[in-house]
């Protein structure tokens, strides 16, 4: 429902959790964040509402880092849960994920990853993407190049927003009939389902076209087509006000 990602010199779980705040008004039934710090990631999600996420990074803190995603979930697949909660992670914990949207292919894929030995923790259509991402990135080194061969397998409207512990200042974002928005900062960058979630921090927008990818580092963004075929990035200013 809502996402979040995040890659700057601010601490990148603050940015956020107050971003998915913003976010709440689209409504939601659990909520969970990643980070990626020290070489690892650490992941925390919760059903309910922000505040028991909250509650849990207060109980249970997770390391300081400069890359994090988060995600505020309607549940389509899957009751509300905290293991169905986002964001889902390969079998190693090496990759995060959040999704807007459904995986319409979700099954047959599900079905393949378990013959290939990968063991799926939640009922969720998403959860493929996470094992299908951490596969790609065995092969193709690059979470960017992993992501578009993930999104040509898949069918169905989506948002995907994810991090890789190999990439530590990288996080990548794909969408096809669901929305993404790249945030522009200075040194920072944001990637979110609505502009609402950055508004406080840049008014400088890129927004994603359909089928691409978009691969924020610390120094900069590029974009690509599912295919590869790389994209213009034109900011525009957005004019939004940001009490409504
Ligand atoms: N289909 C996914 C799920 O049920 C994502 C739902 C959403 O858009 O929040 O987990």
């Amino acid at each position: 429902c809502g996402i979040v990602g995040y890659v700057g010199g601010q601490s990148a779980l603050d940015v956020v959790v107050a971003g998915l705040k913003r976010l709440e008004y689209r409504g939601y039934d659990s909520a969970g964040v990643a980070v990626l710090a020290d070489g690892g990631l650490a992941a925390a999600k919760k059903a309910g509402k922000l505040v028991n996420l909250e509650k849990e990074l207060t109980e249970r803190p997770l390391p300081a880092g400069s890359t994090a995603v988060g995600h505020t979930r309607w549940a389509t697949h899957g009751g509300p849960t905290d293991v169905n909660a986002h964001p889902h992670l390969d079998n190693a914990g090496r990759v995060a994920v959040v999704h807007n949207g459904i995986i319409e292919n979700f099954a047959a894929l599900r079905a393949e990853l378990a013959e290939r030995g990968h063991d799926l923790a939640s009922e969720t259509d998403t959860e493929v993407v996470a094992h299908l991402l951490a596969e790609a990135f065995s092969s193709a080194g690059d979470l960017a190049e992993s992501m578009r061969m993930v999104c040509r397998q898949l069918e169905g409207a989506f948002t995907l927003v994810a991090v890789h512990a190999d990439e530590p200042d990288v996080v990548v974002g794909a969408r096809r009939n669901s929305p993404l928005v790249v945030g522009v900062g200075e040194g920072e960058y944001f990637l979110a389902s609505d502009v609402a979630a950055f508004i406080a921090h840049t008014r400088s927008a890129v927004e994603l076209g359909q089928d691409q990818v978009v691969e924020l580092r610390r120094d900069g963004v590029s974009v690509t087509g599912f295919d590869g075929e790389p994209a213009d990035v034109r900011a525009y200013h957005v004019d939004w006000d940001a009490s409504a």
